[in-house]
C-alpha cells in the first residue's frame, strides 16, 4: 500500500482528493455535502460502499473535491481506503491510489531524525486541518522547511 504518516496528521489529509481547491469554506461545504450523502447510504459492507462510490462519475468533483471524502467526529478520511475494508482497496477504479504528493515522497524518503524536525515545524505551524492539507500538497510546507534546513546548515545568519 502506498502510504505516508503524513497522510493521517491533523485529523487526516485531504490535500490530494482534489484539484483546484478555491477556498476553505468550499472545501468545507464540499465536506458536508459528502459526508451527508455518506450517511444517508450508510454503507455497510462492499457493494453499498461501491454504490456510494459510483454515485457520480470520478471527474466529477465537488468545488474541486472528490465526492467520496468524508468528515465524521473531526476526522476525515476515505471510506473506499483499505484500512477501512479489510486491506481491499475499494479506491481502485477511481482515483490513483498509488499516487503520493511531493512533500510525502520526500518525507518518506528521510531518515528519522529529519522526519521528526519536520513533524515539529508542521507541529509549530498550529494549522487546522484544510490550511495543513492545502499546504502539504502544493509543497509550501516541504519547501518553507528545506530552506529553513539550508539556511541553517549554511552558517547564514
Ligand atoms: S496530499 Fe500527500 S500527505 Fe496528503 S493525503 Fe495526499 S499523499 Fe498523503
Ligand atoms: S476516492 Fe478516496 S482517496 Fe481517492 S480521491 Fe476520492 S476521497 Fe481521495
Amino acid at each position: 500500500m502506498t502510504f505516508s504518516i503524513l497522510c493521517q496528521l491533523h485529523g487526516g489529509c485531504l490535500g490530494c482528493c482534489g484539484k483546484d481547491f478555491s477556498s476553505k469554506e468550499r472545501i468545507e461545504r464540499a465536506l458536508q455535502a459528502n459526508t451527508a450523502e455518506f450517511k444517508i447510504i450508510n454503507p455497510k459492507v462492499k457493494a453499498q460502499l461501491l454504490k456510494f462510490r459510483d454515485r457520480y462519475h470520478p471527474a466529477d468533483l465537488y468545488f474541486g473535491v472528490c465526492r467520496n471524502i468524508i468528515k465524521i467526529d473531526g476526522k476525515t478520511f476515505c471510506p473506499l481506503h483499505p484500512k477501512r475494508n479489510n486491506d481491499e482497496d475499494l479506491r481502485i477504479n477511481h482515483c490513483n491510489p498509488y499516487y503520493l504528493c511531493r512533500t510525502a515522497i520526500k518525507f518518506n524518503s528521510w531518515k528519522e531524525e529529519k522526519k521528526n524536525k519536520f513533524l515539529q515545524f508542521i507541529e509549530s505551524k498550529k494549522l487546522d486541518d484544510l490550511d495543513y492539507s492545502i499546504l502539504i500538497d502544493n509543497g509550501k510546507l516541504l519547501d518553507e522547511f528545506e530552506e529553513k534546513n539550508n539556511h541553517i546548515s549554511s552558517g547564514r545568519p
